[in-house]
């Protein structure tokens, strides 16, 4: 078979796979040092998901009152619900400010103070003095700060002659015997060719599984490739339980609608008619806690209080608002729900789920952003050749909850720790020749691809993504029990069976979008059926996942990191990492007594 395909050869020292936020940050670090470096990417580099990220990025930098790192680093490891690693979150608290005065030398266009300091909001959990006050601590350029740095990051790594391979589609590692990663295998969209790409080290920057879920507010792209190859190459991925919810994403696209509605008062509604929310918040009604409201939402829709065609979603009003102030205050969400809902917001409420926001888990890493295993005996060891950053990193500075505005400055911090560890690794290796590939190097990877471009099964690649989103919409939403996740993970194992009965009707490799939803289909299928599992064995709640029959975080059980591998029968293995319960930097009071209670 493999002979069909002519296989194109590249050799760099670094090839980044990924050029949002994080593997942009890595590719200019890379070439910056002098590495060769070839950054993949399946879409144009600012068209990455980062470029939505509107809020901003977080660093202790003080521009807008005091402000300590520590301060950062006590706020993320208890957002992370203690389940974090506390060297690595010491690192990016520590690292954000440099990280973040680099950016604004690379030339990002952050808002300014009035003394003509970067800019500061506050942001949720982001507090001063271990808890006591609100820091403003969130570098933002207006409410683009995702878009202005994926700009910039890619005009340095084009100054530092990183190379791109603009839509390239990355199919698989290359792993040798010995389980180290010599490469990566990649389909040139536009012209059908393969390119086999062998480099001295291979960073994953793939982003995240958003669209593993029926709703998500990520982009259709966000599809975990990097975690798919990682499952396929026989190493595991971590935390996947681990899942943000927004309240309310937009039904069926997905797009945030931001607490701001509720703010000006809009409120949410059943299929009876009645303003739930006081039920479940007396208090705070519309505007308690995101994990809060989208746990009162998925009760009302499971109790079949939801409205719509499958009773799978809930109002919001804002009719009742005065049309100058929706003009005046939310002039950007009326845009969105008549563009994505189809509804003018001054006379029909908007129909919302609660959404996928951010994954947690992913490719575990250390702090350097090397890739880490168990080997044998149990013993931990980083896989030689591989690392992985940004949102399919599982470092772990988010552990079981992400706050806000702490996911752009894990991008930039690790895609910069990256290029810092890979010039130490090489240092006066860079240019050794590389050892020769296996002479059928990356051909399980064409078998793979062949297998998928003349499929004809019973099913097209849409019927069995909608079915896996519906599954892990349902099965492993919200809030879960051991019920709904053991039913969840039959019916994500059948949908996972499902993918050998596809049908492929475009056999052509150029701009082939059916082949490509099927091979995105077919990194998603594995990481829903670890997300589910994962779920079902975690017998406690923390952070992201709230499970009704274990209402209690459960420290003396669960103070470990869930590592989960995947083998072709849908069949999951788990074992666990421990928490890294120690700082970088022991003497230093990093955490008050106080704080460190669990
Ligand atoms: C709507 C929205 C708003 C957000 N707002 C904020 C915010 O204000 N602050 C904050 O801190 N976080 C925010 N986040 C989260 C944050 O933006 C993301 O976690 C982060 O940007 C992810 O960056 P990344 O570089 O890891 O991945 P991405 O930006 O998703 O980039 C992934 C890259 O991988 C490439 N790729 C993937 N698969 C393949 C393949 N098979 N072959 C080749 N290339 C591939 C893609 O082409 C792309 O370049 C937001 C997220 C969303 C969805």
């Amino acid at each position: 078979m493999s002979t069909a395909y002519q296989i194109i050869d590249h050799s760099y020292d670094v090839i980044v796979v990924g050029a949002g936020g994080a593997g942009l940050r890595a590719s200019l670090g890379m070439a910056e040092k002098g590495l060769t470096t070839a950054c993949i990417t399946k879409v144009f580099p600012t068209r990455s998901h980062t470029v939505a990220a509107q809020g901003g990025i977080s660093a202790s930098l003080g521009n807008m009152g005091e402000d300590d790192w520590r301060w950062h680093m006590y706020d993320t490891v208890k957002g992370s619900d203690w389940l974090g690693d506390q060297d690595a979150i010491e690192y990016m608290c520590r690292e954000a400010v440099p990280a973040i005065i680099e950016l604004e030398h690379y030339g990002v266009p952050f808002s300014r103070t009035d003394d003509g300091k970067i800019y500061q909001r506050p942001f949720g959990g982001m507090t001063t003095n271990y808890g006591e006050g609100i820091a403003q601590r969130t570098c933002a350029a207006a409410d683009r700060t995702g878009h202005a740095i994926l700009h910039t990051l890619y005009q340095q790594s084009l100054k530092y002659k990183a190379e791109f391979f603009i839509e390239y589609f990355a199919l698989d590692l290359i792993m040798d015997d010995e389980g180290v990663c010599r490469g990566v295998m990649a389909l040139n969209m536009a012209e059908g060719t393969i390119h086999r790409f062998s480099a001295q080290m291979v960073v994953l920057a793939t982003g995240g599984y958003g669209r593993a879920y029926f709703s998500a507010t990520s982009a259709h792209t966000c599809t975990g490739d990097g975690n798919g190859m990682v499952l396929r190459a026989g190493l595991p991925l971590q935390d996947m339980e681990f899942v943000q919810f927004h309240p309310t994403g937009i039904y069926g696209s997905g797009c945030l609608i931001s607490e701001g509605v509720r703010g000006e008062g809009g409120f949410l509604v059943n299929s009876e008619g009645e303003r739930f929310m006081p039920r479940y918040a007396p208090h705070a009604k519309d505007l308690a806690s995101r994990d809060v409201v989208s746990r009162a939402i998925t009760m009302e829709i499971r109790e079949g209080r939801g409205v719509g065609e499958h009773k799978d979603r809930i109002y919001l009003h804002l009719e009742h608002l005065e049309p100058d102030i929706i003009k005046e205050r939310l002039p950007g969400i009326a845009e969105l729900a008549r563009i994505f809902a189809g509804v003018d917001v001054t006379k029909a409420p908007i129909p919302v789920l609660p959404t996928v926001h951010y994954n947690m888990g992913g490719i575990p890493t250390n702090h350097y952003g090397e890739v880490v295993t168990l080997k044998e005996g149990n013993t931990e060891g980083v896989v030689p050749g591989l690392m992985a950053i940004g949102e399919c990193a599982c470092v772990s500075v988010h552990g079981a909850n992400r706050l806000g505005s702490n996911s752009l400055l894990d991008i930039i911090v690790f895609g910069r720790a990256a290029a810092i560890r890979c010039a130490q690794i090489m240092a006066g290796n860079a240019a050794a020749p590389h050892k020769p590939l296996a002479k059928n190097a990356g051909e399980a990877a064409l078998e793979r691809l062949d297998n998928l471009r003349y499929a004809k099964g019973s099913y097209n690649t849409a019927e069995i993504r909608l079915k896996m989103q519906r599954v892990m919409q349902d099965h492993a939403a919200v809030f879960r029990t051991g019920e709904i996740l053991e039913e969840g993970v039959e019916k994500i194992a059948e949908v996972f069976h499902l993918f050998s009965d596809i049908k492929i009707t475009d056999r052509s490799l150029i701009w082939n979008s059916d082949l490509i939803e099927t091979l995105e289909l077919d990194n998603l299928r594995g990481q829903a059926v670890v997300t589910m599992n994962s779920a079902l064995n975690r017998t406690e709640s923390r952070g992201g996942h709230a499970r009704e029959d274990y209402p209690n975080r459960d420290d003396e059980n669960w103070l470990k990191h869930t590592l989960a591998w995947l083998d072709a029968q849908a069949q999951v293995t788990i074992n666990y990492r421990p928490v890294h319960l120690y700082t970088l930097t022991p003497d230093v009071d990093v955490i008050p007594p106080k704080a460190r209670v669990y």
